[in-house]
């Protein structure tokens, strides 16, 4: 899948529309979910063009790939949550329902998130 420049996550890169941030570095952005899934529920975006985790670990450099996940994990810190535990997602393509074409993981927390998954899926 080519980056499609116009997508929603690069206009807030580019500060074209507003975000609600909770984190920023050279690497990576974090903002609040606009339709928060749980009490926090916040996203990091890399600062570059990938579209998912696949192209992101293919093509990004080193430095980039370690400034993001070390940037969701000090976000993860900064809210509060690694003491009561939290869930990061990152959803890719059209089986996981993936909606904006840059590269974003979740972070989720604040209550017990439940199942990982929908339980039609589980053997339990
Ligand atoms: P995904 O289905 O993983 O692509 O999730 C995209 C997420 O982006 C959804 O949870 C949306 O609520 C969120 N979202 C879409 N537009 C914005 C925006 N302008 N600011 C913050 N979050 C957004």
């Amino acid at each position: 899948m080519t980056y499609d420049p116009n997508n929603i996550f690069a206009k807030i890169l580019r500060g074209e529309i507003p975000c609600n941030k909770v984190y920023e570095d050279e690497y990576a952005l974090a903002f609040h979910d606009i339709n928060p899934q749980a009490p926090v529920h916040v996203l990091v975006i890399p600062k570059g063009e990938y579209v998912s985790m696949a192209d992101f670990t293919a093509d990004a450099p080193d430095e980039l790939i370690t400034g993001f996940f070390r940037a969701v994990g000090t976000v993860a810190k900064e809210l509060g949550l690694v003491e009561p535990g939290y869930r990061t997602l990152a959803n890719a393509g059209a089986h996981a329902h993936q909606e904006v074409p840059h590269l974003h993981i979740h972070i989720f927390g604040g209550v017990p998130l439940g199942p990982m998954l929908d339980r039609q899926f589980s053997n339990n």
